[in-house]
């Protein structure tokens, strides 16, 4: 049989249809890479990334931890020569100038601060202070303690300079503490290193704030992540049986609870949220974890809503689009409140 030139270029065209068709609907291999926890912002973080090839996998979680020290070395109130411990020494004296990241989260912070009513104030740190003083010498502040204290919290006395990128105090011995919002912010930064490194999927943990973005594995979409029993979890480690899992995609998730960091004193403990119109620490709910789009929107939210309640709380966050919060009051009670489309994330 003759095959004339017309035929064999159908053959080869059906040849190549062949070979690229099955290439194309084969599933691409893609692998899952975890870091494991690692100490990093004065808490246990963990990084996976899902990506077509190991080597992107592993550079993609690097990426991610050295964005999360750098936003640390800048905003990190314990290390003494970080961006806001200058702030925090200097600003009083004279307008300090900082990063254009910093700046950006303290401009944040000030928003946050505009929505809650003033529940969320990164300027608590005197406050803050009093109360790790009077854990150590196990008797609570005094009236007095708290009003001197006071006088030296509130947004309104932080003056920023957006043309210098410069930080002022109003106020003498005021204290910015950046603990409610910098991991959602280094979260946020994270995971946007991991996807100019090509990661096609990745989950970011940072004590507990976390968010996800694209495949979690072989081309599934959804994350699974556990919401902690506050009456069950102890200590960072012990997480104890999940109250309820989220299925989440392309989203963050933040709890603040007095039940994972406080001060004791005298036997009683008191969480680490404080309101600063009180100057004491928050109590009607034992757990407040937020869902939204970005993480530092999470943490801001999920610290604002811990000081304003279960009341004020849910109404601000149904406010919000695109934003949930699964709230439990403190013991005895330990009642579940949840906002209007927070159902859809929770797995049945
Ligand atoms: P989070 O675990 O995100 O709720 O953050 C709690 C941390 O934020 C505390 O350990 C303090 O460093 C800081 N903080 C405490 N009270 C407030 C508040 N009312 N607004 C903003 N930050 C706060
Ligand atoms: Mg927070």
């Amino acid at each position: 049989m003759k095959i004339n030139k017309r035929q064999i270029t159908i053959i080869i065209l059906a040849i190549f249809l062949i070979v690229t068709s099955f290439f194309s609907i084969r599933p691409r291999q893609l692998v899952k890479s975890d870091s494991g926890y690692r100490l990093v912002m004065g808490t246990f973080a963990r990084v996976a990334a899902v990506a077509p090839d190991p080597n992107t996998a592993r550079k993609s979680i690097q990426a991610a931890f050295t964005q999360i020290n750098k936003v640390d070395e800048l905003m990190s109130d314990y290390k003494s020569d970080s961006e806001i411990s200058r702030v925090n020494k200097d600003a009083f004296n004279q307008p300090v100038n900082v990063s254009r990241e910093t700046f950006k989260v303290l401009q944040k912070s000030i928003e946050f601060s505009t929505l809650s009513g003033g529940a969320f104030d990164i300027t608590i740190g005197p406050l803050v202070d009093l109360w790790h003083q009077a854990a150590e010498a196990n008797s609570i502040p005094t009236r007095n303690q708290l009003e001197q204290a006071r006088t030296k919290v509130g947004c309104e006395k932080l003056i920023l300079d957006a043309n210098d990128q410069t930080v002022k105090f109003a106020v003498e011995g005021m204290r910015i503490d950046l603990g409610g919002i910098a991991k959602g912010y280094a979260i946020d930064k994270a995971v946007q290193v991991m996807q100019n490194c090509g990661a096609i999927g990745g989950l970011v943990d940072i004590g507990g704030d976390i968010r996800c973005f694209g495949a979690s594995t072989r081309g599934k979409k959804n994350w699974l992540i556990g919401v902690q029993d506050p009456n069950k979890a102890k200590q960072t480690f012990d997480t104890g049986e999940p109250l309820l899992i989220l299925q989440l995609t392309d989203a963050a998730v933040a709890t603040s609870g007095g039940y994972r960091r406080f001060v004791q004193i005298q036997g009683k403990k008191y969480s680490h949220i404080i309101n600063r119109n009180t100057g004491k620490s928050a109590q009607d709910l034992s757990s407040v974890t937020i869902i939204a789009k970005k993480a530092i929107n999470a943490d801001a939210l999920a610290t604002a809503v811990s000081v304003m309640g279960p009341h004020k709380g849910t109404a601000l966050i149904e406010k919000i689009p695109q934003t949930e919060a699964i709230l439990i009051t403190s013991p005895p009670e330990n009642k579940l409140i949840t906002t209007s489309g927070a159902s859809k994330y929770i797995k049945q």
